[in-house]
């Protein structure tokens, strides 16, 4: 077997569907050639973060249409995640799509997936971020403006099914200084709007609904800090251009302030 041959095959291998002398032919030249080794190296990373992330359904009309456009060896497409093992002489991305024509097709079906295939944490730390910067643009941090809490609280009452938490944290140098409503995985969510000197954190809270606390996140991105947590069963995630450590300090403290007695 040539390289070419090898190549062809590598799917059927990772998917463990050779005969076994074939199989065994193909592992010894992959010990000997090294660029055969890095087309299954990657192969292999590929099918195994198909395997382990490619959990978020894509919607029935586009599949079918990308489905079509790949040739019409298949009627049906189901996800790679939910397709039971593949059966033999099959290649693992779509049942009868086979060899490297497959899986050119598959390379390039998951580069067009790739956007809906992100990590659900990915998609809402963007769209907070989307969210906020939105704001600051169009210069609407606040529906309601006010320092007091016992404004901004009843405010969101009548506007959401959920009331969030409300603490001014004035005495520690973050004020508050009003609220508004987003819009935030298809539902509304409520937005707190806190000054630290010449900075603004956005404070975006809806109900946890009894999911179990994650743990507290912080990422970068674009120059912006976004920390989220749990308290008084709401998610809570603020956004801020502040540091990362004064931001852990502002959520700590409103934790802080919600917490009982
Ligand atoms: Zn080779």
């Amino acid at each position: 077997m040539n390289h070419d041959d090898i190549q062809t095959r590598l799917s059927a291998l990772i998917d463990d569907e050779l005969p076994q002398d074939e199989a065994a032919l193909i592992r010894t030249h992959l010990n000997d050639c090294e660029t055969c080794r890095e087309a299954y190296a990657s192969l292999l990373a590929m099918s195994t973060w198909i395997q382990r992330d490619a959990v978020t359904p894509v919607p029935p009309g586009l599949a079918a249409q990308l489905a079509a456009s790949i040739g019409p060896a298949h009627t049906s497409v189901p996800l790679p995640r939910t397709t039971p093992r593949p059966e033999p002489k099959r290649g693992w991305f779509w049942p009868g799509v086979t060899g490297l024509g497959g899986l050119l097709a598959g390379a390039a079906l998951m580069f067009v997936l790739l956007p809906l295939w992100q990590p659900q944490q990915d998609t809402l730390t963007q769209a907070l971020l989307s969210g906020h910067i939105r704001a600051l643009q169009v210069d609407h941090l606040s529906d309601v403006i006010s320092t007091d809490q016992h404004t901004v609280k009843p405010w969101f009452a009548g506007k959401l099914d959920f009331s969030p938490p409300v603490h001014d944290l004035v005495a520690d140098g973050f004020p508050l200084a009003g609220g508004r409503l987003d819009y935030l995985q298809q539902r509304p969510v409520a937005v707190l709007n806190y000054r630290y000197r010449l900075h603004v954190i956005e404070v975006y809270a809806w109900p946890a609904s009894g999911k179990p606390a994650t743990g507290v996140t912080l990422q970068t991105r674009q120059g912006y800090q976004i920390l989220g947590w749990q308290q008084e069963g709401m998610n809570m995630w603020a956004v801020s251009d502040l540091n990362g450590t004064d931001l852990q300090r502002f959520a700590g403290l409103l934790q802080k302030a919600g917490a009982p007695g």
